[in-house]
C-alpha cells in the first residue's frame, strides 16, 4: 500500500451517500444530476453537480443551446470528448478530453455549449459554483484550460488532477479567495490510499466515477457521492481504493453562509433580484 505526501491524523467520515438522479438538461442531453437543489445548503458554496457519460449520441447530440446564467460560476470538465463554447462576452473555445472550461457568469452571460462531435463517448461533468452577494453583477469571465496545462502530482498508484485549490504542493491554476475551492481528480490504482488536508468547516464531497473506494468504514460505489462530515477539529480525508483501482473527483469549499435563491439558471440572494434577473434577460440586457 502506498502512503503519499501529507499527514491527515483524524480524517473525516462519510455523514451521508447520495445516489445521483437521471434527467435531461439543454436539448435533451442525458445527465445524472448528483448534486441536487435540496443538499445546495449542505454543500455551500457548491450548487448543482451533473454528471454526463455516455456512448451514444442521441444522449448528448442535441447539446445546450444558447441559454443564460447570473450569479455564479460554471465549471465544466471533460473526460472524453470536445463540446464547443460561444458566449455573449464574446469568448469562444473548445473544451477537449481532460480539459476544463471555467466561467464566470457575474451580472450575465448568454452562452451554447454543444457537442462538436458526431459519434464516439462525451464524458464529464458540470459543477455550479456560487459567487458571494457582493460578486454577483461582477463583469463575465471566462478560461479554457487545455488538459495538458492542469497541474498534477503523482506517487505510486496514485494520480491526481489539481484543477482547483492546492494539493501536495502543486497548486491549481484558479484561485477564489471567497469560495477557496478544491477541485481534485483522483486516479487511484488498486489498494492506494491518498490524504487531503480540509479545514473543517469547509464542505467536502467525494463522487466516484469509476471503481470503488473506501472512507473510514464506509464503502464508496460507482455513481455514488459520499458527503464528508464537518467534524470539528478534523483535518482532512483518507481515500482508499478498492481492490479494482477508483477514479473519483474530491471537492471542497468555504461555504459563504448567505442567503440561495434559485430559478433556473440564475441564482441570487433573494427572489427580487431573481425577478430583475429575468426582466434583464428578458429585455436583452444579460447578452
Ligand atoms: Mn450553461
Amino acid at each position: 500500500m502506498e502512503q503519499a505526501t501529507a499527514t491527515v491524523t483524524r480524517p473525516r467520515t462519510v455523514e451521508r451517500l447520495v445516489q445521483g438522479r437521471a434527467t435531461s438538461d439543454g436539448a435533451g442531453v442525458k445527465l445524472t444530476r448528483v448534486l441536487t437543489q435540496d443538499l445546495q445548503r449542505r454543500l455551500d458554496p457548491f450548487l448543482m453537480l451533473d454528471a454526463f457519460g455516455s456512448d451514444s449520441r442521441d444522449d448528448y447530440i442535441g447539446g445546450f443551446p444558447d441559454h443564460p446564467h447570473r450569479g455564479f460560476e460554471t465549471i465544466t470538465y471533460m473526460l472524453e470528448g470536445r463540446m464547443r463554447h460561444r458566449d455573449s462576452a464574446g469568448n469562444e473555445g473548445l473544451l477537449s478530453s481532460g480539459g476544463v472550461q471555467w466561467m464566470t457568469a457575474g451580472r450575465g452571460v448568454i452562452h451554447s455549449e454543444m457537442p462538436e462531435q458526431e459519434d464516439g463517448r462525451m464524458e464529464g461533468f458540470q459543477l455550479w459554483l456560487n459567487l458571494p452577494a457582493s460578486d454577483k453583477l461582477c463583469p463575465p469571465w471566462y478560461r479554457d484550460i487545455p488538459g495538458t496545462e492542469i497541474p498534477e502530482w503523482r506517487s505510486d498508484g496514485a494520480t491526481v488532477r489539481v484543477i482547483a485549490g492546492h494539493s501536495h504542493g502543486v497548486d491549481g491554476l484558479v484561485e477564489r479567495p471567497a469560495t477557496q475551492p478544491l477541485y481534485l481528480d483522483l486516479h487511484l490504482a488498486a489498494g492506494t490510499r491518498v490524504e487531503q488536508p480540509l479545514p473543517d468547516a469547509h464542505n467536502a464531497f467525494v463522487y466516484v466515477y469509476r471503481g470503488q473506494l473506501r472512507i473510514g468504514d464506509e464503502e464508496v460505489r460507482p455513481q455514488r457521492m459520499a458527503i464528508l462530515a464537518n467534524t470539528p477539529g478534523s483535518d482532512g480525508v483518507a481515500i482508499e481504493a478498492g481492490p479494482e483501482g477508483a477514479r473519483a473527483i474530491l471537492v471542497a469549499g468555504r461555504p459563504l453562509r448567505e442567503p440561495i435563491a434559485q430559478y433556473g439558471p440564475f441564482v441570487m440572494n433573494t427572489n427580487a433580484e431573481i425577478f430583475q434577473a429575468v426582466e434583464d434577460f428578458r429585455a436583452g440586457r444579460l447578452a
